[in-house]
This record gives C-alpha cells, structure tokens and sequence, in this order.
C-alpha cells in the first residue's frame, strides 16, 4: 500500500485536487502596492478589543493602499453557537462603519474566495490535507490522551522539550499497512503534519513589527485536522484561507509569533509564499503600580459591548485605539483635524514591540469629551438618540418628544471657541440635562444644592422678586442688566469689584443671586449657561418650579 492508498482511505469522497482550487481562487489583479487584509475572529459570543484593534489596522492598512479587507469567521472550534457569534461581529464592524470588502453574512457571500466561513470550508481543508498525506507530509496518529499525557511527563522529567517530535512522534513510525489496519479497524485519530525542521537550526524571519528575527526551525509534527469533527486546526486554516484568499499582510496578536515556525514550514510543503505578518502588542492597562493584560474577566472595557452601552461615539473608540496604534496618530491628526483615520498612514515599525499597548479609559474619556464637543447639536441628537432606543427607552421616548427642545438644551455653549466639554458619551448626557424635562424635574426626591444663600426666607425673596420684576431672557445683556438690578433691590453686590472692597457693605453678591435661581430651577449649582436655561425653560415653568420649593 503506498501513500496514495492511504490518502484514498481517509478522503474517499474528496475528487478535487489543490489545483482545482487554485484555479478557482486565482491570484488576485492587485496594483503595484496594494495589500489585501483580514480580520480573522473566531465567533466567541463578544468581541475583544484586542480583535477590534486588529480589525482596526486591518481597515486602515487596506484602505491606504486602495487594497482589499476581508472577514474570515474562524469558527473551527465549533464547540460555540455560531449564528449569533458571527451576527455580533458583524453588527459591531457595522457599527463602526468598518465594513469588509468581501464576507459572508446570514448566508450571503460577497467576494470571490468564499465561503468566508471556515466550518464551510471543510472540503477544501480535506483536499488539502489529503495533498500533504499523498506526498508523505502528513500521517494519522492513533495516540490516544493517556499516551500523550505520559510522552508529556516524561519530558517534563528529563527536562526536554515538550510535543510531539523525532524519537516522541510515535505513530510516525508506523508503517502504511499498520496504519490502513487501525483505520480499517475503527480506531480514532487525527492528522498529523510531518515535519522536516531541525530544531538546531534557525532561520530569519521578518515580521513587520518587531524586524528582523531569528527563529527555530519547526521539528514538531503538529495536528492538522482534529478526529472527532475533522475541522483543520488555527495553523492549518490559516494557510490554507491565506494562502487562497491571497492574503498579503497578516495582522494577528502577538500570542501568534511562537507558531510561526510552523506557519512558515506549512507554505514551505506546499511551495508557496508566506505573507507579510504584523504580530501585534497585547493591549494592556495600568492596575496600581503595575501593567497588565486587558482581561475578559476583570475588565468591562476589555469587551466592545462596553463601549456601546455606555454610548461612546464610535469616532473616539476608534480615536483612542489609533492613538495607541501609532503613537503619532494625535500629532498627525491635530494638524489634520479635517482628516479620518483612514487617512492616516499606518506603520507598523512604529508599534511598541515591548511592554504591550497601553490602553487607558481615562485618555477615552478625554478623548470623547472633545469629539461629542464639536458634534452639531443635530447629529449629537441623531446619535444620542439611536443610543437611547436601545438602552434607554424612557429617555428615548422624552427626548423624541421633544425633539427641537432637545437639540436646543444640546446646543447650550456649543459651536464657541470653547464647547462646553461635560458629555463624556451618551449615557452620561441625561444625568446632565434632565432638569430640564418636567417628566424628571416633577420627582419627590429632588434635593437641591444651595450654596451661600441658604435662609428659604431669603431664597424666595430673591426668586419672586426676580420673576415678579426683573426676568427677561430677550437677549443676554439685558438679561444680565436686569439680574444686576435685582442684586441692587435687595442689597447684593452687582459687581464682583464692589463687593471684594467692601464685602461688609452687601448681603453677598451677583453670584450668589444668580446661584439661587440656577438651583430653583435646576437643583444644581453646577449647569451651563443660566440665562440659556431661563430661555428655553421660560417663565411659567420656571414660576411652576419655583412654586415646588
Ligand atoms: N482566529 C484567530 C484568533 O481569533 C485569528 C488569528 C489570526 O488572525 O490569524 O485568535
């Protein structure tokens, strides 16, 4: 029986050969300089930021030089519910406007080198695996757990190297005809790759991040394809998708890099180039004293979901993770304020390659305090309200209602040289503005934050005196005068100056006055502009407030 007759038994049904397929995922017609890249998420059920970062460079890389971006679902490990792992990744790359060129959705396929769906590929892995087994670079292996277990605690004890290599590699030895009997005798197994590396030996490999490095050749036989459902495993799908897909720049996580040895050996059976890879620095964060890695677990921010339910705009998500991309992406993007990260020139050389990217949520905050500042109050409403439809309806249903009113209160010390910059992202708008909806305001457990002026007496002096003579919101000086004049009714310093020479002479002064009626009408002492506020609230509500105190 020779290597043929072995291939034959474990693929009867595959007819198609590894040129038919190369035929039918020809090279790609890219110009001169064009890349074409993927994100390559197995469908988890959330997505990492870690991924999302990726997918990031991915676009940016893509998009640079006109190329091709394309989402492979790596769902091999089909242990997960799929449907609703890939919907997610899909409605998060949507929601950050980061569509691929090519991929497969809810049955759908765009693009050329599809299915994009590796548990869809099977047939395609099966012909390629039968490949290597014909020409003798790839055998089953029979060993069952206990064996394993045992190899791997015997090299444990002699201090070896662990996995399934040269004298280790049992089922390597054995003959073709012993392994037709197992095969034929129902006995489990799996594919192995028969490697031809010495591990004494190095080889140079680039990776676009870190440079030049010098690596150990691969002398482990790894498992290709799985028994119990016969998928491929990450190595082997990756070359295969990339290598048919003709991928040409890799972007994957740094935890990567060790497997490259055998990567670079797996294109090196089949004759073909590798492409370029980008092994990227883990996301860390700072915890006290030290940094450590974004983690699933202990760290709501490691998750995309975060930043959705909280309502960033997906402009700073996107800003936050540029800024730790290159660390040149602020000063690039401050002279060109006009420009989107897409117009940014990716480099890989300038990621960090030790110590991990730093990844800080207060830099977001800041970050989406500035961005939400120079939104127009219509968009900032468009997109405050998609969020609230979502994740807080009664908000939503408030703020639809009273749509113009809205975008006025949003509009407060917006389009100045200096926005007010207190909205960190959507879910923190209403904590700031709700004061101005009855619907909150008329609530029993209202407190208020008086400040200097705290007698109720006094209080309600000042606020009936002021909306009985003095409120006029028809243009800001004069609103203004008349709150001066107010101040000089009852004794109050109109003017700080006054007030700092002779503070014995005055009750207190202008804005202790005007303190009081920002807190009648709002509750709170710290809001913006109070005679916007007065404007849009307008005096029979403000007198109907007033009436609550
Ligand atoms: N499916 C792999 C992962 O999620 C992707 C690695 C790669 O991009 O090649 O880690």
């Amino acid at each position: 029986m020779t290597n043929v007759d072995l291939a034959n038994i474990i693929f009867p049904d595959i007819t198609k050969t590894i040129d038919d397929y190369k035929n039918m995922y020809p090279e790609r017609e890219l110009k001169e300089g064009q890349k074409v890249t993927r994100f390559a998420p197995s469908p988890t059920g959330f997505m990492h930021l870690g991924g999302f970062y990726q997918a990031i460079i991915d676009k940016v890389l893509a998009h640079n030089s006109d190329g091709i971006f394309y989402l492979r679902n790596e769902d091999t490990d089909q242990k997960r519910e799929v449907k609703e792992a890939v919907a997610l990744i899909m409605d998060t790359l949507n929601h950050y406007d980061i569509v691929p060129d090519e991929y497969e959705y809810e049955g759908n396929i765009v693009g050329n080198y599809g299915p994009y769906i590796q548990s869809e590929r099977k047939e395609i892995y099966h012909t390629f695996i039968k490949y290597l087994i014909e020409i003798g670079r790839a055998y089953p292996c029979f060993c069952k757990k206990e064996e394993l277990d045992e190899m791997r605690s015997k090299q444990e004890k002699y201090k070896a190297r662990i996995g399934y290599y040269g004298s280790y590699a049992k089922c390597r030895k054995l003959s073709i005809d012993e392994m037709i009997e197992k095969i034929k005798n129902g006995e489990e197994y799996v594919i192995r790759f028969k490697s031809m590396g010495d591990n004494d030996k190095r080889f140079f490999f680039d990776d676009l991040v870190r440079g030049t490095l010098s690596l150990p050749e691969n002398d482990i036989d790894i498992i290709i394809m799985k028994s119990n459902d016969k998928l491929p495993t990450y190595h082997f799908a990756h070359f295969v998708d990339d290598y048919l897909m003709h991928t040409t720049h890799v972007v994957r996580g740094e935890e990567w890099l060790s497997s490259v040895p055998v990567h670079i050996e797996l294109f090196k059976a089949f004759g073909v180039k590798p492409p370029k890879y980008i092994h990227t620095p883990l996301i860390v964060k700072r915890d006290g004293d030290s940094v450590r890695k974004l983690s699933k677990r202990k760290d709501p921010e490691a998750t995309m979901s975060y930043y959705k339910e909280l309502g960033y705009p997906k402009e700073a998500v996107i800003e936050s993770l540029m800024t730790i991309i290159n660390s040149n992406y602020e000063e690039w993007h401050t002279a060109n304020p006009d420009k989107t990260y897409l117009d940014f020139t990716y480099s890989p050389k300038k990621m960090s390659s030790s110590g991990g990217a730093l990844y800080d949520l207060e830099k977001l905050n800041n970050i989406s305090k500035n961005i939400i500042s120079k939104f127009k109050a219509d968009y900032l409403y468009e997109e405050l309200s998609k969020w609230a439809k979502e994740y807080d309806n009664e908000f939503y249903e408030i703020i639809t209602k009273y749509k113009e009113y809205t975008i006025n209160i949003l509009n407060i010390e917006r389009e100045q040289k200096k926005p007010r910059k207190d909205y960190e992202n959507y879910s923190s708008i209403k904590g700031l503005i709700w004061y101005m909806y009855d619907e909150y305001f008329n609530n029993d457990e209202r407190t208020y934050d008086y400040q200097t002026i705290t007698d109720k007496t006094e209080i309600k002096l000042i606020l009936n005196t002021y909306f009985d003579k003095y409120f006029d919101v028809s243009d800001k000086d004069v609103w203004f005068d008349k709150i001066k004049a107010l101040c000089d009714e009852l004794g109050y310093a109109s003017n700080m100056k006054d007030y700092k020479e002779n503070p014995d002479k005055y009750k207190g002064n202008v804005a202790d006055v005007s303190t009081v009626i920002r807190v009648a009408i709002t509750t709170s002492s710290q809001t913006p502009d109070l005679y916007e506020l007065l404007k849009l609230l307008g005096k029979e509500r403000c007198l109907k407030r007033i009436d609550l105190i």
